[in-house]
Formats: C-alpha cells, sequence, structure tokens
C-alpha cells in the first residue's frame, strides 16, 4: 500500500507519498488541501462539507499529474447553506 501523507485529517479524501508538491490542489481547493513547505508535499487539511467544497476536491483530484488525491468513495455530510 503506498503511503499516505500523515497530515491528511480522516475522511473521504487524502493525499498519498507519490505527491510531487505542484500545488495545483491547494490552488483549485484552498480551503480543503494544505501545503507541508519543508517537505514539499500537499496534504488534505479538511474534507468537504459543501457541495462546492466537494466539487473542488473532485477537480483536484481528477487534475493531479500524478493520480496522487485519493478518494475512498465514503458519502461525505453537506453542509445545507
Ligand atoms: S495536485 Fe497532486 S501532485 Fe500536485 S500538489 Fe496536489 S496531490 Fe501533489
Amino acid at each position: 500500500m503506498r503511503k499516505i501523507a500523515a497530515e491528511n485529517v480522516p475522511g473521504k479524501y487524502y493525499v498519498t507519498a507519490r505527491c510531487i508538491g505542484c500545488t495545483i490542489c491547494p490552488e483549485i481547493a484552498p480551503v480543503n488541501f494544505s501545503s507541508n513547505l519543508d517537505e514539499g508535499y500537499e496534504y488534505v487539511c479538511k474534507q468537504p462539507t459543501t457541495r462546492q467544497e466537494e466539487r473542488l476536491c473532485s477537480e483536484a483530484m481528477e487534475i493531479c499529474p500524478v493520480d496522487a488525491i485519493g478518494n475512498d468513495g465514503t458519502e461525505i455530510q453537506i453542509s445545507v447553506k
């Protein structure tokens, strides 16, 4: 199994050790992805809780150039606002 960044918060999305630190995912979904600048990789700092965040996390996963973002398929709790 691929190593997963320790900083990932538990939940649906996660970043694996394949991450090359290109910073695309925090640019797409800055609420949900953060950077470990010392180590040069990104991680999931907040699981999505709105439809907008879910859409952006999904978009980041699709765009990631090294397929480093995972999705375990669980349903997320969407806040109704
Ligand atoms: S898009 Fe992929 S490779 Fe780029 S920082 Fe995010 S997880 Fe890492």
